[in-house]
């Protein structure tokens, strides 16, 4: 199968022990390795398929544990940088009352914004069948260059590209910025990944309808995502969009479940990319990625979360 070289961020997330409290309030917290792009490699490597990580982290304990993560999962971690002098970035999270996430980030600056361009392996990246990544990547630089370049790269090699925008507000200096930095590389990706929550936010509209996710399609794009939650995927191409539902589960942490649906994406697209062309194909895939979302809420956090593809395969039959 085809390599998905993943390229961003990877930090540890500092989860309370209780939920609908304050950061304040707070009894205590657990630590879960994340940062979406990881997440996404991570879940590639769990369905069978190969994924290279390419980012940076603190040279710190930290920081070798996330590495270690990677490595103990499958992921190749010749992409990985140690800064000696910031350290890895921690996110605290608060579980709002309603189910949705907060995030405070340390990132003053952390160790995955300090990425150079003449610190990427670009040789990993040029082996590249699908390079993917985010837009937090492009908030500061040297990082950004770093990304813009890794893009490049991996395009003049003959990867697809795969753009998950993965929206935190929080992190960037202003609403206007995000949208406008997230939108300067939209006419770059071959494949783009949206929530609702983000196509919303992308487009100003209240709407998550057909017009408003067919506004975003540009000449080069040749696959649009819109995820749905509990609802599925809408998928929107030049030639045709349609809509497939969700696998039905009862939810008990949702957190995770884009990066699965991406990485399971990711690892069908790698085989074999000509199925954006045809529906059915694609329609297949998308149901597949769909029951990796559905099985990553069904546990709590989002790596231990993530489903191999046996378990896939038997949920699938035994819902048939
Ligand atoms: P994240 O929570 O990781 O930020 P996201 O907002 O990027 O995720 P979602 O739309 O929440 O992405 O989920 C991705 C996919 O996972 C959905 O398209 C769907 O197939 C599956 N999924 C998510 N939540 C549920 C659910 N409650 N029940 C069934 N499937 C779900």
């Amino acid at each position: 199968s085809g390599l998905v070289v993943s390229f961003g961020e990877m930090l540890i997330d500092f989860v309370p022990t209780a939920s609908g409290v304050s950061l304040a309030e707070a009894p205590g917290f657990l630590k879960a390795p994340g940062g979406a792009p990881a997440n996404v490699a991570i879940a590639v490597t769990r369905l069978g398929g190969k994924s290279a990580f390419i980012g940076k982290l603190g040279d710190d304990e930290f920081g070798h544990m996330l590495a270690g993560i990677l490595k103990q999962y499958g992921v190749i971690a010749e992409g990985i940088n140690f800064d000696q002098g910031a350290r890895t970035a921690l996110a605290f999270v608060t579980l709002r009352a309603d189910g949705e996430r907060e995030f405070m980030f340390y990132r003053n600056p952390s160790a995955d914004m300090l990425l150079k361009p003449e610190e990427l392996n670009l040789e990993l990246i040029r082996s590249a069948k699908v390079f993917h990544y985010g837009s937090i990547s492009l908030i500061v630089q040297p990082c950004r260059s770093a990304h813009l370049m890794a893009m490049q790269v991996a395009r003049d090699a003959g990867a697809l590209l795969s753009y998950d925008p993965n929206l935190r507000l929080a992190l960037w200096p202003s609403v206007e910025e995000a949208r406008e930095q997230i939108m300067s590389i939209w006419d770059k990706a071959d494949l783009i990944k949206v929530s609702d929550e983000e196509l919303k936010f992308l487009t100003g509209s209240d709407e998550i309808d057909d017009a408003s996710a067919m506004s975003l399609l540009h000449p080069n794009l040749k696959l649009l995502l819109v995820t749905l939650g509990e609802k599925g995927c809408r998928y929107y191409t030049k030639n045709f969009h349609g809509h497939v539902e969700a696998f039905h589960v009862t939810a008990v942490d949702t957190t995770g479940a884009g990066d699965s649906f991406v990485g399971a994406f990711l690892c069908k697209i790698a085989d074999d990319r000509s199925l954006i062309e045809e529906e059915v194909r694609l329609r297949e895939a998308i149901k597949y990625a769909n029951v990796c979302g559905a099985i990553t809420t069904t546990k709590k956090g989002a790596i231990p979360a993530l489903p191999s593809h046996s378990e896939v395969l038997s949920l699938m039959k035994g819902s048939q």
